[in-house]
């Protein structure tokens, strides 16, 4: 049982995983010779309890009516349709906290071979050394351009490990600075991005940070043959693409957060689930638009394995960009970096206009639906007066109202209730 929720309550992504995710886990079994690993079970179980309010709530009264409302804690899975968005104004804040304002940025995306890619994803830490290779060809690349200056760029790293069918393809894509810091601390433009080198130097590292990862694993031997061929299979390098700036580098980076936090897929691109197969929309580069059908315990393989390890970071900080030395760099280059900024303000206005609200005012508010109303009267004046949590129970409240104390709780009453912001997120 993955959840005790009637089917009623569930959308239709979590229906698919409600309905076949144990006879995925017998295929998984059957086809891999192990269990799949537990943070997919764990994200599965919290993906099909979002929103349900046995897990825990906030409730709001109406300030028009006193009608009072329950509104289900979100669960943060990365595998939750319903919480994506959240998550996506997260990474934005913390990126756009990164980048210098008025610094024209590049992106550049870097690939390898299929034959490469389950290596790759097998491992966080083989996905550790993937990203870190990425980072130290283009620092090498810049590096070898004008050696005796030592120029330093910024680079964020976004790690996508699928394409738009949900294929496995881990690639990485990177921001980077069009300019850096010499060796005399002093700002440098940089406009050199030559393709063609840098797939070879790409190549190098990737097999060299991979080689090196493996080293004591189980299947060393056969990866290290695997890598070793690569150099002779592919004389010019891995593909990659430098791509010049094109409207504002936010408009790339909401893009890329939005893509890599989500699963590869919305749930209106799910066209038909008819209970066993699954029909499903999305663009290919080269066919256009697709519409595919697969059987659902495929679809939840598709799209599960798109989950990233627990705790592993995928968007990172490289160069001046990384988080030590942003300040320092930033303190001391603030007059130069005044001169080349576009104005703040268009940015925050950006965000503002097409993320709406910070994350954590949203998950207050709602789930999913933005403002809350109340049912009755329709009004959105709305006061938080309890938060209850399964294992914790009553974090908070305000007062006793004819709806406290829920009657399937089974928790205690705080008697000194706590402020909610130190209790968010959950
Ligand atoms: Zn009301
Ligand atoms: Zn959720």
């Amino acid at each position: 049982m993955v959840t005790e929720r009637s089917f009623a309550e569930l959308n239709v992504w979590q229906r698919i995983f409600a309905e076949h995710w144990n006879a995925f886990t017998d295929y998984y079994i059957d086809k891999q010779g192990r269990h799949p690993p537990n943070y997919w079970y764990e994200n599965v179980e919290r993906m099909l309890s979002c929103g349900n309010i046995r897990e825990g709530y906030y409730e709001y009264q109406c300030l028009s009516c006193g009608a009072t409302r329950k509104v289900g804690f979100t669960c943060k899975s990365r595998l939750c349709l319903r919480c994506v968005k959240s998550a996506v104004d997260d990474w934005l804040e913390q990126v756009r906290s990164v980048l210098f304002e008025g610094v024209v940025h590049r992106q550049v995306v870097l690939t390898i071979p299929q034959v490469l890619r389950p290596l790759v994803l097998s491992d966080a830490k083989f996905m550790k050394a993937f990203v870190d290779a990425g980072a130290a060809a283009i620092k090498s690349l810049i590096e070898g351009w004008r050696p005796k200056l030592k120029i330093r760029v910024g680079l964020i790293a976004v790690m996508q490990l699928h394409g738009r069918s949900g294929n496995q393809n881990p690639h990485l894509h990177f921001i980077v600075s069009e300019g850096g810091v010499d060796k005399d601390e002093k700002w440098r433009n940089v406009t050199y991005f030559d393709t063609r080198k840098l797939r070879k130097i790409w190549q190098y590292h990737v097999i060299m940070g991979l080689k090196k990862a493996i080293r004591g694993s189980k299947n060393q031997k056969y990866w290290n043959t695997t890598l070793g061929s690569m150099f002779k299979k592919y004389p010019s390098g891995f593909d990659c693409n430098c791509m010049p700036e094109k409207g504002a580098v936010e408009r790339l980076i909401g893009y890329l957060c939005k893509y890599v936090s989500s699963p590869p897929i919305s749930l209106r691109r799910i066209v038909n689930y008819d209970g066993k197969n699954v029909s499903y929309r999305y663009e290919d580069h080269r066919r256009g638009q697709v519409c595919e059908k697969v059987s659902a315990v495929q679809f939840i393989e598709r799209m599960i394995q798109n989950l990233p390890p627990k705790g592993f970071r995928m968007v990172r900080y490289y160069g001046i960009y990384a988080r030590p030395v942003r300040r320092k760099i930033y303190d001391r280059l603030r007059n130069v970096l005044a001169k080349l900024v576009r104005r703040a303000e268009s940015t925050a206005k950006y965000f503002s206009k097409r993320y709406g609200m910070p994350s954590k005012q949203a998950i207050d508010n709602t789930v999913g639906k933005v403002p809350l109303r109340c049912k009755r009267c329709g009004s959105t004046d709305l006061e938080l007066i309890c938060i209850w949590d399964k294992n914790k129970g009553f974090i908070y409240h305000i007062r006793a109202g004819p709806s406290l104390p829920p009657c399937s709780s089974p928790a205690k009453t705080d008697s000194q209730p706590r402020f909610v912001q130190m209790l968010l997120p959950i």
